[in-house]
């Protein structure tokens, strides 16, 4: 085994070895893949390896596309077979709700170019022959999708990167992950690997390998089970196979396995295994299955399927995979983690698989993936999301087809709070969770005032007045060093000129692609620059510039948002308030806007950055914590600065008020 490589990749599953095949078909071959086991002995060799295109987010239906044009392509230029099977699917609709769902993701995927089309009764019939209709009101006809065999793809893209130069060591166990002199080092039970980049892409066994650097991945391993049956004579007869048939309200799928059914049986709760950790010898087996847990969705599945009900069940798979809150994998850079790299908590990873290790291949070898991945980002959760945080949200929605794209979900709040939550609360907040924090979105006090009411006023008192946003949620780095201006160059490129004590506001996309976010930057002194994002943005702001810091630089990229609370002051009056909360010895007069500088504010050693949004001047005080509550009741202690929820201000900045209708709507889901 080489003992130093470019790159080293932890495990040998599906998206381990489709991650090595990519790096190497781009032309990065100094790459070493340990597996402790076999190759597919994770969740991968007992996957259904079913294919979805049509899905709610955009960003994942692109992706879907993408796995499936890689998926297709592979067959036909390598020659080599994946058992790639394109029966179609049918997604049932039995309520008006899904039949409503079903029809504006059909109209979403057609304007991203994704055939799919509703049908009727009779054309489900047609297609699914052994189909009981009862309550059935309509569905979706999706051509393209399919499948794979999963243990094919595996072993063709082991073979193809191993043919491209890749090191492939299979029964070698990762046993050490070690950071030293900028270099990683990979201990083995065969010898150890010096590596410049890790990928770890160990399936719900990556918590494991990273707990002991301190890292918390939000992935927990749950159970999966489907059955096949024993052979169905009519099965022999129909003139074409079937088609994929889902219905995501039990939730449930068949598909044809030959002359036998294969049918997904999903439990009404998430199936956590391994609550105790994982067993060190736990390897390629499968786990006891367990029908009863299934038993409502068997009985829904006689109901759709009569068949199923006279044959015998052939076999039972129960295995082990990873579960995410949102039932998206983990894909890029670990935040504040140079070199590392996370592939893994897959619940699709034969779906979005082709795409994804593709992409992360481009972000190691180009610099950033040539498609949106922010639904995939590892960089989308942080220290709040524990064990506990997921098993409160997969308590909520436990299987894919229960979550709703821009539904707000009710599990897993208060994971974080400002000091002025409660405060808020008494005064009637409407909260929403923005990566864990309960951000008040807006004040209907006097209710039944509507959201979109309330946030009106709002962002009048924005412009006529003052308002005083808690803004405690947004994220805060500090970059410094002599090297800080250069990284902050490369990674923004809006440093360059900045003079100490200036701050500059841009709205541009962290990657390319993706929607923009909004960034404010401040030169605080010579080698000191202090960043503030959304939430949302924050920890992928913190990957990029971590990631970007040359080998050897003198720059020192941290979070400090568990430290500096934050609040606005906004509006015209907005200077007035800062007066009375400064010494007089402080002229704000001199005090111009995109200025940052630190300064007592009331009780508080406060950094303030003075800039406007659209043409209202914002004051935005960062401060320690402990200091929030006072300052606060200072800043209100004249009854003319009114609360404002996040939402006024965050269409304040937008300057667009079409949002508003939908952020009301949103609000009150
Ligand atoms: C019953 C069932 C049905 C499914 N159906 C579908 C489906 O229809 N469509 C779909 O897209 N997805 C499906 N999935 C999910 C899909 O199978 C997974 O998302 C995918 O296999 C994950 O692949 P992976 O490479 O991330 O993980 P794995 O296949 O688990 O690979 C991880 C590898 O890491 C190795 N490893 C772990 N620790 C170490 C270490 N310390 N050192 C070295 N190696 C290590 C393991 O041995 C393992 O081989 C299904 C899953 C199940 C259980």
């Amino acid at each position: 085994m080489k003992t130093r490589a470019e790159v080293v990749i932890i495990g040998g599953g599906i998206l381990g070895c489709g991650v090595a095949y990519e790096l190497s078909r781009l032309g990065l071959c100094d790459v070493v893949l340990l597996e402790k086991n076999e190759l597919t002995a994770g969740t991968t060799w007992h996957s259904a390896g079913h294919l979805l295109l049509l899905d709610d987010d955009p960003a994942i239906a692109r992706i879907n596309a993408l796995s499936l044009q890689i998926y297709t392509e592979f067959q036909g230029t390598t020659g080599e077979e994946i058992g790639l099977h394109q029966e179609g699917s049918i997604r049932l609709a039995t309520t008006p709700s899904r039949l409503d769902r079903l029809q504006r993701l059909t109209e979403k995927m057609a304007a991203l170019g994704h055939p799919s089309e509703m049908i009727g009764l009779d054309e489900i019939e047609r297609r699914f022959p052994l189909i009981n209709l009862e309550g059935v009101l309509g569905g979706n006809w999706s051509p393209r999708e399919g499948r794979v065999d999963p243990s094919m793809v595996t072993h063709a893209w082991a073979r193809l990167a191993r043919r491209n130069g890749v090191e492939i060591h299979r029964q070698t166990p990762v046993v050490g992950l070690v950071k030293e002199g900028g270099h990683w080092h990979v201990e083995t039970s065969s010898g150890n690997v010096r590596a410049n980049h890790v990928i770890v892409a160990a399936g719900f066994w990556t918590p494991d390998i990273l707990r002991a650097l301190g890292i918390g991945i939000p992935i927990l391993p749950a159970e999966r089970q489907y059955l096949v049956t024993e052979e169905i004579p009519e099965l022999g007869s129909l003139p074409a196979e079937l088609p994929i048939l889902r219905d995501f309200d039990v939730p449930l799928y068949f598909r044809q396995e030959g002359k036998r059914l294969l049918m997904g049986v999903h439990e009404p709760h998430t199936p956590f295994c391994f609550e105790k950790g994982i067993p060190p010898d736990f390897g390629q087996e499968l786990l006891p299955p367990d029908l009863d847990r299934g038993s409502a969705c068997i009985e829904a599945g006689i109901l759709r399927v009569p068949k199923l009900g006279e044959v015998g069940i052939r076999k039972v798979v129960c295995g082990p995979t990873s579960r995410t809150v949102d039932f998206n994998g983990l894909l890029g850079p670990v935040p504040g983690h140079r070199n590392l790299h996370l592939l893994a908590g897959f619940s699709a990873g034969i779906g979005h698989g082709a795409a994804v290790t593709r992409l992360l291949a481009e972000w190691l070898v180009a610099g950033a993936p040539s498609l949106d991945i922010s639904p995939l980002h590892a960089s989308r959760f942080g220290d709040f999301a524990t064990a506990f945080y997921i098993r409160q949200m997969l308590g909520e929605a436990h299987t894919y087809g229960s979550l709703e794209v821009g539904k707000e979900r009710q599990a897993g709040r208060r994971a974080r709070t400002s000091p002025l939550y409660h405060r808020h609360r008494a005064a009637g907040a409407l909260f929403t969770a923005r990566r864990g924090w309960e951000c008040a979105s807006c004040f209907p006090w006097d209710l039944p005032v509507q959201p979109a009411e309330a946030i009106e006023r709002e962002l009048s008192v924005l412009k006529t007045a003052c308002g005083l946003v808690d803004r405690t949620a947004c994220s805060k780095i500090e970059v410094i060093g002599p090297d800080a201006e250069a990284l902050l160059e490369k990674v923004f490129a809006a440093s360059r000129g900045l003079a100490s004590g200036a701050a500059v506001r841009f709205h541009r996309p962290l990657l390319a692609r993706e929607a923009p976010a909004r960034v404010t930057l401040a030169r605080m002194s010579k080698h000191a620059f202090f960043l503030v994002l959304e939430p949302e943005h924050g920890l992928l702001a913190l990957s990029l510039l971590v990631q970007q810091a040359e080998d050897g630089a003198d720059v020192a990229v941290r979070d400090v948002s568990a430290s500096w609370a934050t609040l606005a002051i906004v509006g015209p009056d907005a200077s007035k308030a800062m007066e009375s909360l400064v010494s007089p010895r402080t002229d704000l007069q001199r005090f111009d806007v995109d200025r940052a500088i630190d300064i007592e504010v009331g009780f508080a050693s406060a950094r303030v950055l003075r800039y406007r949004a659209q043409r209202e001047d914002v004051w935005e005080l960062h401060m320690p914590f402990d200091c929030l509550v006072g300052v606060d009741e200072l800043i209100r202690r004249g009854d003319t600065v009114a609360d404002v929820g996040f939402k006024a201000f965050d269409q304040l900045q937008a300057g667009k008020s079409a949002e508003r209708a939908n952020d009301a709507r949103s609000l009150a889901a």
